[in-house]
């Protein structure tokens, strides 16, 4: 079972992944848990690269390539394999975030977004994507809340984008969530911490349970 967690930055979507690890450990159901870009020694180097505020030059292309390249390497070596072994996967984005980030966020045509990343991933779609939805107006103060407590380097290079590219992505995100319903669970991320989980608890136990 292939879980994907997605939304734009600020939405709370990495501390609900960690909650429901912790769910999962609890109740003794196998799971590994990971990110992207990164999740690999070589996937997350290619990281480092993409988020250095200091690599003004990078080009577009370049940067979905990147990304395409490190999920490339993180499907082979970390998801592929744990899958087969009967794992659950939660995965912290996949292709979605490329969808909405280079795609309606950079310009770059949906459909070479698609097939760039139909050949970087086989084709391995998620069974199960929860889009944690939120204001521009209240991811733009979680990050900076966040940028200021918990990282001392502050915002990565796509944070420091505008607030016009972050709206552009999170009307991406409305989009692939309307093409996709039977895959995404759409939640509402301006409530509680506590509310988030429970919609997301009682949908994954659906799920499982099949
Ligand atoms: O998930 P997280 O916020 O840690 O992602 C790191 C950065 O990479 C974020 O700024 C996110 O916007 C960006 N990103 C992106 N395109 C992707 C995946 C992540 O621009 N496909
Ligand atoms: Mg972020």
């Amino acid at each position: 079972l292939f879980i994907t967690f997605e939304g734009p930055d600020g939405s709370g979507k990495t501390t609900q992944i960690r909650k429901l690890a912790n769910y999962l450990k609890e109740k003794e159901i196998p799971y590994i848990l990971t990110r992207e870009p990164g999740g690999t020694k070589i996937s997350d180097d290619i990281r480092s690269i993409i988020l250095n505020p200091a690599y003004n030059e990078l080009t577009d292309e370049t940067e979905i390539l990147l990304y395409a390249a490190s999920r490339a390497q993180h499907v082979r070596e970390k998801i592929k394999p744990a899958l087969e072994s009967g794992k659950i996967v939660l995965c912290d984005r996949f292709v979605d975030a490329s969808i909405a980030y280079q795609g309606y966020g950079l310009g770059i045509p949906i459909k070479t977004v698609k097939s760039i990343n139909e050949f970087a991933t086989e084709g391995l779609t998620p069974d199960r994507t929860y889009l944690l939805d939120i204001s521009p107006e209240n991811a733009r103060n979680r990050m900076l809340e966040r940028a200021e407590t918990e990282y001392e380097e502050g915002l990565d290079r796509i944070e420091q984008r505008h607030y016009a590219y972050h709206c552009k992505v999170r009307e991406g995100f409305s989009n692939i969530y309307r093409e996709n319903k039977h895959r995404i669970c759409f939640i509402d991320g301006d409530r509680s911490q506590d509310q988030v989980f429970e919609d997301i608890k009682n949908d994954v136990m659906q799920v499982i349970n099949g």
